[in-house]
């Protein structure tokens, strides 16, 4: 007779140590030779103004020797940072004007997020809300924190609270039980969600009580920002599987589209192949949001749109997230397409795309 629990709720192994520590000055990234020393000036002037943060599960992931590695253009300062180009702005999802209370903000009627700190285990060359996320950690006081949680008590419209930041994972499993559990309580509350980077880049984070701290008995979603295939490395596979095995939360995935890090067809097909490998669902691609000192990151719409197109076919619907925009006033995500269908002639016409495939197969004539 079997008298162990069933497999899939065995007690994980402990997470791995945490090798190392996080690298934040530049001074400690020139040492750890992943900048030359002639960018010395221009990354302390970087660090100055936004912050900085490498774990040393991501310095792992990064190859010094490739000028262009993708994973190094997500996290390395860089003097491109400290200009601002027409049209970026400090707030570029407009957070601010739709944040009833601190730390809340109610764009959509039946969701808010919740932002209980500002801090992050790295920070993103790309961030959206780079001018507020910091090491400094934004914490929301015990009275603060209490004001959140009541306007989500007083907000019957609102049926998910989405947990982001900074990340929501970078609180200790007390603390983000505690909210956990006082979200899961709101009897308008359907799903809790939350947004976080922790398993990729600092897997050993994801410890059994972080895991358990996710507990409810509401719908809990983790979604993962992943950007490129090679973040999900043996370390993130298996904090993933520890969060897997708990059970307390599906896991979907979030990437942003980014120029030298996933711009072509092929590192969106690894990227969104490792999720589901992962068992992390694609579910949003953003276009890029336009933050201060990130336009070289940006691929134009027009270019997003036909990487999608070329990818419809080559892989399932399952790994086909939702390409998207932020709308720089605040009203909301956008779906960017690219579509399939148009009405022409008097009916609607599809563009199927493996007939489309079988036509650029085709011999040409002559
Ligand atoms: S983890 Fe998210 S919030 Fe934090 S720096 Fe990166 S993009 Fe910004």
């Amino acid at each position: 007779m079997f008298d162990g629990p069933p497999p899939d709720t065995v007690p994980a192994p402990p997470p791995p140590a945490r090798r190392g520590r996080t690298l934040r000055a530049a001074a400690e990234l020139i040492a750890a030779g992943l900048l030359p020393e002639a960018a010395r000036a221009e990354a302390e002037a970087v660090a100055a103004r936004y912050a900085v943060a490498v774990t040393p599960a991501v310095r792992r992931l990064m190859d010094p020797a490739d000028p262009a590695d993708p994973i190094a253009r997500q996290y390395l300062p860089d003097a491109a940072e400290l200009r601002t180009a027409p049209g970026e702005t400090a707030d570029p999802t407009a957070d601010a004007p739709f944040t009833p209370v601190k730390g809340v903000v109610h764009r959509y009627p039946d969701r808010a997020l919740l932002k209980p700190l500002l801090a992050c285990p790295v920070y993103c060359r790309f961030c959206f809300r780079r001018e507020a996320v910091g090491p400094d950690g934004g914490v929301l006081s015990e009275a603060e924190l209490d004001a959140a949680l009541d306007w989500f008590e007083r907000t019957p419209s609102v049926r998910e609270a989405i947990l982001t930041g900074g990340d929501p994972l970078m609180l200790s499993p007390r603390r983000l039980a505690r909210i956990v559990e006082r979200l899961s309580a709101v009897p308008h509350i359907e799903i809790v969600r939350l947004h976080s980077r922790v398993p990729v880049a600092d897997p050993g984070r994801v410890t059994p009580a972080l895991v358990r701290a996710l507990e409810s008995d509401r719908a809990v979603f983790l979604c993962v920002h992943a950007n490129h295939a090679r973040e999900f490395s043996p370390e993130a596979l298996e904090a993933l599987a520890r969060l897997r095995r708990g059970g307390a939360a599906s896991l979907l995935g979030q990437s942003v589209l980014l120029r030298g890090v996933n711009d072509s067809a092929d590192a969106l097909e690894a990227l969104f192949r490792a999720m589901l490998a992962a068992r992390v669902k694609p579910y949003y691609l953003h276009q890029l949001d336009r933050a201060p000192g990130t336009a070289r990151f940006e691929v134009p719409i027009a270019e997003g749109r036909a990487l999608l197109r070329e990818l419809r076919g080559r892989v399932s619907g399952l790994a086909w997230p939702t390409y998207v925009l932020d709308s720089p006033d605040g009203g909301g995500k956008a779906p960017l397409g690219p579509d399939f269908a148009r009405f022409e002639g008097g009916e609607w016409r599809v563009d199927a795309p493996l007939r489309r495939a079988a036509a650029a197969d085709a011999p040409g004539p002559g």
